[in-house]
């Protein structure tokens, strides 16, 4: 097994954000690299991401980091420098519809910001839209956005290609192990604490925590306000009439209940969730939950409205994942008032995936102290005491 006694950074969680901080920090010459994992890596909240892939915000900052990823998901193995590594990326474009009504505006103004960075998008009419996407309807609809560098790709995938061209630049990844605190000494983190006997104490000039649902573990650590709960969301696939294939986009349906989203799913199905709220859960724990009936023809409702036919659609199989939700749905990244030493990256609030690749390094960057492609404040832990909310404009939900 490798150690590394005296890193000069730890890394907690090896998700797809702390794999991509990683290796980010690898690639920034952060000297020595140690990542600590509990459990396997890439085998947390990511490993039940619906991995879509799009830029599509109302929050500008939020487009930024989704267009900086999209280019790094669009050249990863070339990024990555492993001809091997893959994010399993699907581009088949990303179709947003809303119906008349207080959608319209926020997503007109989210088209024009989008185009006004420089990214494809194409305004449809209804007949367009059923083009690409033959299955469903949009009689209903008064404004159809489409972007067609978009699509969805694998998170488990990604952060396992991560951490695999990490180690290849000498950071070590230790899985089975869990950080139980941070070394606090003269106000400032110093290291960590683990259950690992052999190790125990690891020291390190800078801390990144990439915990997710876990981040909640540093109140007690450090006495941080971590301002988040895990909210478990339901995932179902479904197979309809005709085949949902992969060359046709994903879809987000602004005008139903539930803010819905589908993507293909295995060529033939469709996969599909409510973007909005889900059950707040007391302690996180990504155990599956139950997915019972009654929310099954709840989402089956809203599909068959959408498209026609699938009222008859069989549910395939189903799922549960869990959010790290923050009140204004978007992460907090950065470092934490009062506490040097520590860079956190938690909060992703159910659309972490797109981001990680920009995510991963503006966390690298914060971490060794240097200037960020984005700047960091509007994602400051400090905004929810400010009263400087990050909110989106569709209301709450994953959309953002
Ligand atoms: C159902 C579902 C659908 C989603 N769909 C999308 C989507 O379509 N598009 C999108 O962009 N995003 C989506 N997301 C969100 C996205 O998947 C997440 O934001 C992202 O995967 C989170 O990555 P992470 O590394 O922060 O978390 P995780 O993958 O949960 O990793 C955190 C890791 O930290 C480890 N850890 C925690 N505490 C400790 C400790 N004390 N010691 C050691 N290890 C520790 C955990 O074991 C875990 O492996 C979805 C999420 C879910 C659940």
């Amino acid at each position: 097994m490798q150690t590394l006694t005296s890193p000069d950074v730890v890394v907690i969680g090896a998700g797809v954000i702390g794999c991509a901080v990683a290796w980010h920090l690898a690639a920034l010459g952060a000297g020595r690299v140690l990542v600590l994992e509990r459990g396997q890596v890439g085998n947390g909240t990511s490993a039940m991401s619906s991995g879509i892939l799009r830029t599509h915000y109302s929050v500008p900052q939020n487009v930024e980091l989704a267009q900086r990823s999209w280019r790094f998901f669009e050249r990863f193995a070339e990024h990555l420098d492993d001809a091997e590594a893959s994010a399993g990326l699907v581009k088949c474009g990303y179709l947003i519809a809303a119906p008349a009504g207080d959608k319209v505006a926020p997503l007109r103004e989210a088209l024009a910001a989008q185009a006004a960075r420089g990214i494809a998008v194409e305004l449809l009419d209804a007949c367009a839209a059923k083009e690409k996407l033959p299955i469903a309807r949009f009689d209903d609809a008064a404004l159809i956005g489409y972007e067609p560098d978009a699509g969805f790709a694998d998170a488990t995938l990604t952060a396992t290609s991560f951490a695999r061209a990490a180690r290849r630049r000498g950071v070590v990844v230790r899985e089975g192990v869990a950080v139980t605190g941070l070394v606090l000494e003269g106000g400032r983190v110093r290291g960590v604490r683990t259950d690992d006997g052999a190790t125990g104490r690891i020291d390190a000039g800078m801390v990144v925590s990439a915990q997710n649902i876990w981040a909640g573990e540093l109140a007690a650590w450090a006495g941080i306000d971590v301002p988040l709960v895990a909210e478990r969301h339901r995932v179902l696939a479904l197979a309809g009439p005709a085949p949902y294939t992969r060359a046709m986009p994903v879809f987000k349906d602004l005008g139903s209940p539930g803010m819905l989203y589908g993507r293909s799913y295995g060529d033939t199905q469709m996969l599909v969730s409510e973007g909005t709220a889900g059950e707040r859960l007391a302690t996180p724990d990504t155990v599956q939950g139950e997915v019972g009936m009654d929310l099954v023809a709840h989402i089956g409702e809203q599909v068959a409205a959408r498209f026609p036919g699938w009222e008859e659609a069989a549910l395939a199989s189903s799922w549960t994942g869990v959010y790290d939700v923050t009140p204004d749905w978007n992460p907090v990244l950065g470092p934490v008032p009062g506490l040097e030493g520590l860079i956190v990256g938690f909060g992703f609030s159910g659309h972490g995936f797109k981001l990680s690749p920009a995510v991963g390094r503006v966390l690298a960057q914060a971490a060794l102290g240097q200037p960020t492609d984005v700047p960091l404040a509007p994602y400051a832990l400090a905004r929810f005491a400010g009263g400087r909310l990050l909110s989106g404009r569709y209301g709450a939900g994953a959309v953002s």
